[in-house]
């Protein structure tokens, strides 16, 4: 991979990163990003880095093993990251945000842990799916990695309880966009609670996933 392509992803990253700092969905130095390189190595946002203002030369480069070549050292939920590749060979880019809307479906009692957002909208469905709920765990505990790589070769997304979700895509501003998406659809969710919403059928689902298959 050329450094000219690798110098242009590590632009996009800063930008999107500060977008989504921008807009309140990570504050402080929470949340991070991560990207394939084609040479089976990866960029991801370093440890307590703001997503907000990164220094686009800073940001971690891994090889295929995951060892530091490039860059600052990397997350600590770097294991999140390498878990959902593992398990996902088509995915280009991962999303993890501590936003709040997201993390408040995480907190609520009685929600499905195989699917804790009813499918609401058309784009929920296209771009997220299915969510569902991996159990709390300390952060850093590497049993959280093995939680998410056991679901994540079937969703693209996964909601880690009272955290925040983890979200996959085929390139680094798909992924951005089904994040966005989820924050949303948590925020009518929650906006709805108690309301009794009508959802879209399964027949409705089934339709829209034939049509708009997820990666
Ligand atoms: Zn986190």
């Amino acid at each position: 991979m050329s450094d000219q392509a690798i110098s242009a992803l590590r632009e996009q990253i800063a930008t999107l990163g500060e977008s989504l700092f921008d807009r309140g969905l990570t504050m402080g130095s929470s949340g991070n990003i991560s990207v394939r390189l084609a040479d089976g190595g990866w960029l991801m946002t370093p440890t307590n880095a703001c997503l907000g203002r990164l220094d686009p030369a800073r940001i971690s480069r891994l090889d295929e093993c995951g060892q530091l070549i490039d860059g600052d050292k990397p997350t600590k939920e770097h294991f999140l990251h390498t878990a959902m590749y593992q398990e996902r060979p088509q995915s280009g880019a991962i999303v993890h945000l501590h936003s709040t809307h997201s993390v408040a479906v995480s907190c609520l009692p009685g929600i499905d842990h195989c699917d804790c957002i009813p499918p609401l909208t058309a784009y929920y469905v296209m771009r997220v799916g299915r969510l569902p709920l991996v159990p709390y765990h300390v952060p850093g505990d590497p049993a959280l990695g093995d939680a998410v790589r056991g679901l994540a070769g079937r969703h693209s997304a996964v909601l880690l309880a009272n955290h925040g979700p983890v979200v996959a895509g085929k390139s680094l501003e798909a992924a951005v966009y089904a994040t966005e998406e989820l924050e949303e659809t948590a925020k009518l969710f929650l906006m709805l609670q108690g309301k009794n919403p009508r959802t879209l059928t399964p027949e409705q689902v089934a339709e829209l996933e034939a049509r708009f298959p997820r990666d």
